[in-house]
């Protein structure tokens, strides 16, 4: 089979694998759509956090957010072949304290698809354990079950605080997770600004309902709001989410920054009652993301940007590299001959 291979820090390559062995509990399936994430160019760019904690090694499979159909399974009877499902990216033990405590995403075994321990899907096949996958329903379609996998952490993230009726909140960054929350929290009778510095995605977030959505300023936007989703992924953007924060408020991280924040005034924290919440993925949720994409809540408008054949894996990530490429999730078509776009399936 034909899979994207990172064979070296910026080197992304076609490469040909044999299709994985049956296994037990295990499905193969045929990989449909896969969206492109921050954290697979850090893999190609050398900066990934599993590379330098040696989790990650070269040459490595990408693809953690994908979507495909069942051509085979080895001993279950819970899908049957030709049935599309998306797959979690946490591949659980479910024998560790943690997963025997109900707290798989704690889990001490833990084998991340496409990150580390597990290849990922940019290729034509994946074979994975049965237990990781969620089936999607129809009405569900591929594009849109391709976003599932950051539409869970966007989940996880709401489910930290609760958001109060009247409630000042800011969403910083609008990229996928970005987006994916204005879109939840416009269905919440809450005031709603955007923070962003690429003019396109914030003239989405306008056109999607946001009250506001611009460049993040100080002097007008400081201790203004009761909740604030920082999602850019930036120290720079963790830093405006910390100053948006009023008397009380939360700050709820979804994107993950690298590198050490310049300031923190820990006796603005203390003092100012401020709460800080870390989002582990939202391996609980696919069913709830895939539920409101059915229910048209969630979509991927504003969302998609350029889709490719794995042959094109390299213009495909030189797209996400591009932070002016405006609508911001680049994808793979695995089964897509050159150039041409993916079928609307359901
Ligand atoms: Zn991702
Ligand atoms: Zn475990």
């Amino acid at each position: 089979m034909r899979v994207v291979e990172l064979t070296a820090r910026g080197a992304v390559q076609l490469g040909r694998r044999d299709i994985p062995r049956a296994e037990p509990h295990s499905a193969l399936v045929a990989v449909s759509r896969v969206g492109l994430c921050g954290s697979d160019l850090e893999l190609v760019e050398g900066g990934s956090p599993y590379l330098l904690d040696g989790r990650a090694r070269y040459p490595l499979v990408p693809g953690h957010e994908w979507v495909g159909r069942v051509v085979a399974l080895d001993g279950s009877t819970r899908f049957v072949p030709g049935q599309r499902v998306v797959g979690r990216t946490m591949l659980v033990c479910h024998e560790c304290e943690a997963c025997a405590s109900g707290r798989e995403n704690e889990c001490s075994n833990l084998r991340e698809v496409g990150l580390y321990d597990q290849d990922g899907a940019a290729a034509e096949f994946i074979r994975v354990p049965i237990s990781s996958l969620v089936p999607v329903p129809d009405g569900v379609n591929d594009r849109q079950a391709a976003l599932v996998e950051p539409a869970v952490t966007v989940l996880e993230a709401l489910t930290k605080v609760p958001v109060r009726p009247g409630a000042k909140v800011a969403v910083i960054g609008p990229g996928t997770l970005g987006l994916l929350a204005v879109k939840l929290l416009l269905r919440y009778p809450v005031e709603l600004v955007v923070f962003g510095v690429d003019p396109d995605s914030l003239a989405a977030c306008r056109r999607l309902g946001a009250v506001r959505a611009e460049r993040f300023d100080p002097q007008r936007d400081s201790a203004s709001y009761d909740l604030v989703f920082e999602a850019s992924g930036t120290p720079a953007g963790f830093e405006d989410a910390q100053r948006a924060l009023k008397v009380g408020a939360a700050l709820v991280g979804i994107g993950v920054p690298h590198g050490h924040l310049d300031r923190f005034d820990a006796g603005r924290f203390v003092l100012a009652g401020h709460s800080y919440f870390g989002v582990r993925h939202g391996m609980r949720h696919y069913r709830t993301a895939l539920r409101l994409f059915q229910m048209g809540i969630l979509d991927e408008s504003e969302v998609l940007s350029s889709a490719f054949p794995l042959s094109q894996a390299a213009q495909a990530f030189a797209l996400l590299a591009d932070e002016t490429r405006g609508a911001p999730k680049v994808s793979l078509i695995p089964a897509g001959r050159d150039g041409a776009e993916d079928d609307d399936q359901n």
